[in-house]
């Protein structure tokens, strides 16, 4: 009989004399998204020798202090500079659920403990703090304090090899926008932040547009003056932020940079 009693307990149920009562179930793991901005691609590594084993180490070209975003909506908890070693500057975020993101070899910090974050939110930037040879991301994803494998939009990360991860972290959500003001003409769109690049199309005088995010590129002078500031309002479409009104004269509040 006590076996069979432990045996209910183990089964997560409760007998309360006739009834019996589901216990209630594991909470569902937070939507996590990769820890960059929307649109970027980044490198993502996985190794057997790797510690925890699980993290992964994320790359990209001249990846040097660009931005690092949270996974998921939670609570910053942890903000630690171990120095030399180990992590070096690091982000912890405490998620619903029991689950904690980590975010390590940071240059620097965006955020503070206590301080609540949501989708998109940059929380620190791409450094080679601690115990670090290069400019890298290193990212965990642990369950009651256990490393466990990464998993974005509920798709479980490779293991083991090296993959690009796609970003849409914050699409949505920490978007702005704005509206296109020329003398009438309709506005080149270009493939990247710069009259350099390919025309792709074009958007007409007094468009409203979904600002995704915002770069540096070359400059130019448009309705509001001189700026080197484009605006991403599509995958792989650009435009000159002097010719669009966003309410801003340097870089939006709350809109990530690509
Ligand atoms: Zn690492």
């Amino acid at each position: 009989m006590g076996k069979r009693w432990l045996g209910l307990l183990a089964a997560g149920l409760l007998a309360v004399g006739a009834l019996v009562v589901p216990a209630a179930p594991a909470m569902a793991a937070p939507t996590f998204k990769v820890p960059f901005p929307c649109g970027q691609s980044w490198s993502g590594q996985t190794r057997t020798n790797h510690s925890p084993a699980y993290s992964i180490d994320f790359n990209r070209t001249d990846d040097l202090g660009d931005p690092v975003v949270a996974s998921a909506p939670g609570t910053v908890d942890r903000v630690t500079d171990l120095g030399g070693t180990s992590y070096g500057k690091y982000v912890r975020i405490s998620h619903a659920g029991g689950y904690h993101t980590y975010y390590a070899h940071l240059n620097g910090f965006n955020v503070s403990v206590g301080q609540a974050v949501g989708y998109g939110k940059v929380i620190g930037w791409v450094g080679s703090t601690g115990g670090s040879t290069g400019p890298h991301l290193h990212y965990e994803q642990r369950l009651n304090g256990a490393d466990i494998q990464v998993r974005f939009n509920g798709a479980l990360a490779l293991y083991w090899g090296t993959k690009n991860y796609s970003s849409d972290n914050g699409c949505g959500s920490s978007s702005g926008s704005g509206t296109v003001n020329t003398a009438g003409t309709p506005l080149t769109v270009r493939s990247g932040p710069g009259t350099g690049y390919a025309a792709v199309g074009t958007v007409a005088d007094g468009t409203r547009v979904t600002i995704q995010c915002q770069t540096s590129g070359t400059s130019v002078t448009g309705t509001y003056g001189t700026s080197t500031i484009w605006d991403r309002i599509g995958a792989g479409r650009f435009i000159a932020d002097a010719y669009v009104y966003t309410g801003s004269d340097g870089y939006i509040p709350g809109v990530p940079r690509c």
